[in-house]
Order: structure tokens, then sequence, then C-alpha cells
């Protein structure tokens, strides 16, 4: 008997009618763990039918009431952070450490949220005209869909959700089918924090699930994240049906370091940020540019810390890296290395083959370096999405730029260096929407917002922070006249200022 994850539909769980499902693996010993139930068009119309009948009460809630449950969703979640952080494991596999650095900086993104009464104050003017005030308020979307990627089953999800709420939104959640369980137990803390029927849902499923949403004429928006090429798909189908559309898509991140830096830092940094959370992250680094004569040298530093990651099960507090989230991802990967030593690469380490002892079923593929890649390789070009750095040369810091310029992602990028002028420079003319100084993986903070450029972003916002306030709220402007003897008479002319 393996558990049933079902659908959370006006504020109760709500199993699903349409016959399909799919199955839920615990990575690190392979098995399945869960049947989750995807949803069919009856029940996309139900979880959006329940959206839209809550959404009048929860527009109407004053400020003061909806964030008295975010704070109260804030509370819960830090009491709960380590049941939260076993279920992500148990789905996911990445560490337990590292699920919670997830939820805290999913909890930032709350904590931003409950600064809505500051965040929505529209703006005042005061006798724009004689007698005549003006003045903008920012009204919610209505039903807005939000749909998430399996790497971080916790923290996208909340990129969107307080944000869209605190804006007076109601939502239905498409979290990822591979690991589903996290967003219902978010929906749970929700409720628990008094958030009225309806006013979040979730709905598992693949496609069918997705296309619902984009097609429903009742939903106003959609943030999407995944990969680009689903990305680019939400983007062009949402929009063509009328509704605002975020979709941030995937990765080939860059991280330079120049001939000055310190090599045995910028080596730790590779490690950490090219193999945390086995390299399922959109801002790991999966492509190191050596700058001039160090490449011989930081490849050897990098190998050395290498050898020494214990891969092992996520709930092991020994563990550093855990495994690939599901076996057709873990076949992805392999493939990819075995792609990079057919295109000629240099394969420096290769964690292909590697075992857990008493796990021997699980997901497990090794921290795996590759060196003289070069643009035109598959695992130059493609986003593997799993623990395999890249290491590229490049003769002075122009080449590296133009590397990284000339690549269609722009999420993130890096420079390890100790002169002010290059990292100047490098922040000025890269053509990344992230850009990290001697930090490997810069995920803003909750009070910026996080986004890509190019194919690593489709529409104009950004998620979460000011943009994602922008996202979710359509603006009013207001002019005002209080009636008195200076407006009488008639004028068919234009409006002017007086
Ligand atoms: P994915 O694109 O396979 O899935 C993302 C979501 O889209 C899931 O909810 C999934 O059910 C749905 N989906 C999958 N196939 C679909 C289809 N054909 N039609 C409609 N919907 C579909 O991505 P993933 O494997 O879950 O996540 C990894 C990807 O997400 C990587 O490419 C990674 O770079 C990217 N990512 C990007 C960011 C970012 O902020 N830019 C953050 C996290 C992850």
């Amino acid at each position: 008997m393996t558990d049933r994850i079902s659908h959370w539909i006006d504020g109760k769980p709500a199993p699903g009618t349409a016959g399909r499902s799919g199955d839920v693996f615990d990575p690190a010993t392979g098995q399945v763990r869960a049947q989750v139930d995807f949803a069919g068009p009856a029940e996309v119309a139900r979880a959006v039918a329940a959206a839209a009948a809550a959404l009048p009460g929860w527009r109407g809630t004053s400020l003061a009431g909806r964030t008295k449950v975010l704070f109260a969703f804030r509370e819960l979640l830090e009491a709960r952070k380590d049941e939260l952080a076993e279920i992500i494991t148990s789905e996911h596999g990445k560490v337990e450490s590292d699920a919670a650095g997830e939820i805290a900086r999913a909890i930032e993104n709350v904590e931003y949220a409950c600064g809505a009464a500051q965040l929505l104050k529209g703006g005042f003017s005061e006798n724009a005209s004689t007698n005549v005030d003006v003045y903008s308020i920012a009204q919610p979307l209505g039903v807005v869909g939000v749909i998430s990627p399996f790497n971080f089953p916790a923290m996208v999800p909340l990129w969107f959700v307080p944000n869209a709420l605190a804006c007076g939104n109601t939502v239905v959640l498409k979290p990822s089918e591979k690991d589903p369980s996290a967003a219902v137990f978010l929906a749970e803390l929700l409720a628990e924090a008094g958030l009225p029927d309806g006013v979040l849902n979730v709905l598992h499923g693949d496609k069918v699930a997705v296309d619902g949403l984009l097609e429903h004429p009742d939903v106003k928006a959609i943030s999407f994240v995944g990969s680009t090429p689903i990305a680019r798909y939400v983007y062009e189908t949402g929009t063509r049906h009328g509704k605002r559309v975020q979709a941030l898509g995937g990765a080939k991140n860059h991280m330079v370091v120049l001939p000055d830096a310190d090599l045995d830092l910028a080596a730790d940094a590779a490690v950490s940020a090219g193999f945390g959370s086995a390299g399922e992250r959109c801002m790991a680094v999966s492509v190191v540019v050596a700058v001039e004569e160090i490449g011989d040298e930081l490849v050897a530093k990098i190998t050395e810390r290498m050898r020494r990651l214990r891969v092992g099960d996520g709930r092991d507090p020994g563990s550093e890296m855990g495994p690939l989230v599901t076996r057709a991802h873990h076949e992805r990967v392999s493939s990819a290395v075995d792609a990079g030593v057919a295109e000629g690469a240099t394969l420096v380490v290769d964690g292909r083959g590697v075992e857990v002892p008493g796990a021997e079923d699980g997901f497990w593929l090794g921290p795996t370096l590759f060196d003289h890649v070069r643009p035109g390789m598959s695992v130059y070009t493609d986003e593997i999405f799993g623990p395999v750095l890249s290491v590229t040369r490049a003769a002075g810091f122009g080449e590296a730029l133009d590397l990284i310029n000339a690549n269609p992602y722009g999420n993130g990028t890096a420079i390890f260096t100790g002169d002010g002028a290059a990292a100047r420079r490098f922040q000025n003319e890269v053509e990344v929407g992230m850009v990290g100084v001697n930090v490997p993986v810069p995920v803003p903070v909750a009070y910026y917002s996080f986004g890509g450029w190019k194919d690593s972003l489709f529409g104009d916002s950004h998620a979460y922070g000011p943009e994602g306030f922008h996202f979710f709220t359509r603006t009013k402007v207001v002019t005002s006249r209080w009636p008195d003897n200076s407006s009488a008479g008639i004028d068919l002319g234009f409006p002017k200022n007086s």
C-alpha cells in the first residue's frame, strides 16, 4: 500500500476523480512512496470555481485581516519547519540541511508579504487641478495560477503565494508532480493560520492541469517556474488567452574566476554551488570559466574537494549530497555525462557508478567534473540539472564576458576576484539578471526581485519582492472633484488642468 496524495480544494482534501495518477518516489531508496492524483478538466474547473467563489470575501478582507493570516502562517512555518524539511527530503532527495535553507528563504518571502499594508499604498495628489484630487489604488487581479518545478517544492510556491494572497488574489497552485506533498502541507498550514476556504487551492497533475489553467477564462494571471521550453510554451499560451504571465525558465550559470582571485575560496564556492542539491538548482554553477593561466591549479583544487564530498540519504546528517529526483532524471543526467565523454571533454571526476551501501536502488550520481569543455559541446550548451560541473578556459576577461553574453540563458552568474574595477565592469556589461561578486549563488533577498534575462525568463516581471507585488495587482487612478460652483457650466473641450 502506498499513500495517496490528493488535491486540496475549497479548504479540504479532494481525492482525484479523473482516474489518472503518477508515482512519487523516495529517491534515496528508489521506492514508490505515494501515488499523486492527476487532475482532469473537471477538477481544474472545480479548483478555479472554488478560488473564484472565495475571491469577493478575500478581496474584501482588510489589509489587517489578510496580513494577520500571513503573520500566523509565518509562525506555523517556523514552528513546523523540521517536519516540512523531512517531507521535502523524502520526495526530492536533497539533504535536510539544504531543505532547511530552502524553507528559511521561503519564510523571508512570507515576511515580505506581511508588509502588504505598506507595499500597497497608492499615491495621492491633492489639488492636482483646482479642487481636483488624483489618487491611485492597487487592486488584485482575481484568481491567479502558480505552477512550480520539482527542485524547490516549498520555496518556489512561496515566492508567489504569499504575495498573491497579500494583494487580495485567490490562488490555484499546481506544484510539481514529482514532489507534491510540500504544497499540500503549506495549504494545511495556511488553513490553520486562518485562510478562508477556497482562497488557496492545490491542484496536482501534469500538462492537462497546466493547460486547464492556461485556458480557463477565470484565471487572470500565471506565475510559472520550470524549464525553458515549458516556460516559453506557458508564456505564449497564457498570453494568447489574455492572461498576465511571468514564466521563469532554465539556466546555465557561469562562474568566472580571474587570475587574482583566491583560488581556495573560488574552489570552495564552485564545489558548493555546483553540487549543492545535487546541482538541481536553477542558480547552480554549471560552468567555471578559468581566466588566463589558473585553470590547472583551480581544477586540482576543485577535484580535491570533490573527492571528499559525502553522497548519501538526505536524512542522514552525515550526507552532503543526496540522490537525483527520479530514475528518469538520473538516466538523463548520466546520458549527458556519456555525451560529454564522447564529445571529447576531459572527464576528471566520474560520478557514474557511485554506490551508497544499503541503498543500492537510490538514484545516485556522484559529483562529476569535466575540464577543457568548449562551447558547442552538449555538456556546455545543455542545462544538465545534475551534479555535473564543467570547466572551460578563457584567455582574458573579455573572452569570459563574451562567452556568457553569447549564451542563450541569462539567469545567474558570478565573478571571483579582488579587483573592484573588473567586478564593476562585469556587473555593468554582463547580460544576466542576477550577478554575484564573490558570491556563487546570488539569489536576491525577498525585498529585491528574482529573475533572469534572455531565455531564463519570459514576461516583464521578475518573481517576488517589489516586482511580485506589481505583478499581482493592477492600478486604478481616480480623478475626483467634490461638486462646487467652480465646476458649473458646460465645456466640451478636452479637460485641462487649471
Ligand atoms: P519542468 O519544466 O519539467 O516542470 C515545471 C512545471 O511544469 C511542473 O509543474 C510540471 O508539471 C509542468 N510541466 C511539465 N511539462 C509540461 C508540459 N509539457 N506542459 C505543461 N506543463 C508542463 O521543470 P522541472 O524539471 O520540474 O524543474 C527543473 C527546471 O526548472 C530547470 O530547467 C530549472 O532551471 C528550472 N527552474 C528555474 C528557476 C528560475 O527561477 N528560473 C527556478 C527553479 C527551477
